[in-house]
């Protein structure tokens, strides 16, 4: 596997990172069920302390079966190095608390995940870091929130729950001017579809929990990125300031999942492009957000940078907030809950589930509208998820 480069994504994602004839030629790597791994003298020891031995010493800091995961997403991701993590929050909070200081500014999108944004708004305000929320879809709306302080840029594409888009070149070489570093959330989209750092991001997080691990049956999350970059996350931000290491089992499930990502990420791609089709042409739908649809306002953008289209849909159902729940409740076979990038088609309505405890004029404030639907398309046979779909919203 040494020639990672001539080799294509589905054969990195089953193979990167690990030799069987190196493990007594266990197909699958080895779970290291290990907090601790002994030194077999004080010298390789104290290298290993040092950082000048690659050595393990303790899994918060490293494990040998979260060392293939990592080299492997970083192979899939285009990066150096890769830091896998407890779950996506873990991820996003131990990079920004090592890339951050009181006295230093953040400008995020104004649309993200709701833990990212309580994180920001809560979290880092709170030690002294001035969080600023711009509309990243105009790259000008960076250039105006930046100032001398901005260490970091941060945003997801397509975003959650609304699919806007960001111009990740765009916005990378705006920050990159100013001196700042850039931070993609590539959560929706996975390697498989779009890659943020060859088009000029510093480092991407992902929430593995989804689409990476794809079965619903796991927290994880992952940081991509340079080797200085990762390093200083590993080693301060995971060891020192959240220990939000990835469990070795964990670690494990996330690798079987990658090695069926390009193929579970097609039929997610096709089934959502049909789904958004059959939704568009529905009267009961006023609008559908999907950035393969010919309607969709940045479907040339979309064309740029994401190879496919993704799994995620959101649409807006006509009769507000009563439509939402009367859509939801008739749902037989897609499934009511939070959550995306299972093999299960997962439907929540913001209004009334992630948004729940939000005035209807903060939601508005979120852009998040009261009849707002998102899908997480699954892999169940298409025709049936379009018959539920159908017959659902004929009841509302
Ligand atoms: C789920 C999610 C997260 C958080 O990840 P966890 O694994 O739940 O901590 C972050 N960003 C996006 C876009 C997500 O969908």
């Amino acid at each position: 596997m040494n020639d990672e480069h001539s080799l294509g994504f589905a054969t990195r994602a089953i193979h990167q990172g690990y030799d069987p004839l190196e493990h007594e030629g266990a197909l699958n790597p080895p779970v290291y069920l290990n907090s601790t791994f002994a030194f077999p003298d004080i010298a390789e020891g104290q290298r290993r302390f040092r950082g000048e031995s690659p050595g393990y010493v303790y899994s918060r800091v490293g494990n040998p079966t979260a060392t293939v995961l990592e080299a492997r997403l970083a192979s899939l991701e285009g990066g150096e190095a890769g830091l896998a993590t407890a779950s996506g929050i873990g991820a996003i909070t131990s990079a920004l608390w090592t890339l951050l200081k009181a006295g230093d500014t953040i400008v995020a999108d104004q649309t993200l995940y709701g833990c990212t944004f309580g994180y920001l708004e809560h979290g880092l305000a709170r030690l002294g870091i001035a969080v600023r929320f711009a509309d990243l879809t105009q790259p000008a709306a960076l250039s105006a929130a930046l100032d001398a302080q901005t260490r970091v840029v941060f945003f997801e594409t397509p975003a959650n729950p609304n699919m806007r888009l960001v111009d990740i070149a765009a916005v990378s070489a705006i920050a990159r001017r100013h001196g700042a570093l850039t931070i993609v959330d590539n959560t929706y989209c996975t390697p498989c579809l779009q890659r943020p750092l060859e088009l000029g991001a510093d480092l991407v997080v992902h929430s593995a929990t989804k689409y990476l691990g794809g079965h619903g049956d796991l927290l994880a999350g992952a940081v991509i990125g340079t080797r200085e970059l990762i390093d200083q996350i590993r080693f301060f931000g995971v060891k020192e300031m959240t220990g939000a290491c990835i469990s070795a089992l964990d670690a494990y499930l996330v690798l079987r999942g990658l090695k069926t990502l390009e193929l579970r990420m097609e039929r997610h791609c096709a089934s959502a492009q049909t789904l958004a089709e059959l939704l568009e042409a529905h009267p009961a739908v006023t609008q559908v957000w999907y950035p393969g649809l010919t309607s969709f306002s940045q479907a040339e953008l979309a064309r740029r940078q994401m190879s496919r289209a993704g799994g995620m849909i959101a649409l807006e159902l006509r009769g507000g907030y009563e439509a939402g729940v009367r859509f939801m409740d008739r749902l037989q076979l897609v499934t009511r809950a939070v959550s995306l990038g299972d093999c299960e088609t997962l439907a929540q309505h913001p209004a009334s589930m992630t948004h729940a405890t939000y005035a209807p004029e903060e939601r508005a404030r979120h852009g998040i509208s009261e009849g707002l639907v998102r899908l997480s398309v699954g892999l169940e046979t298409c025709a049936d998820l379009a018959a539920d779909l159908t017959q659902a919203l004929a009841g509302v």
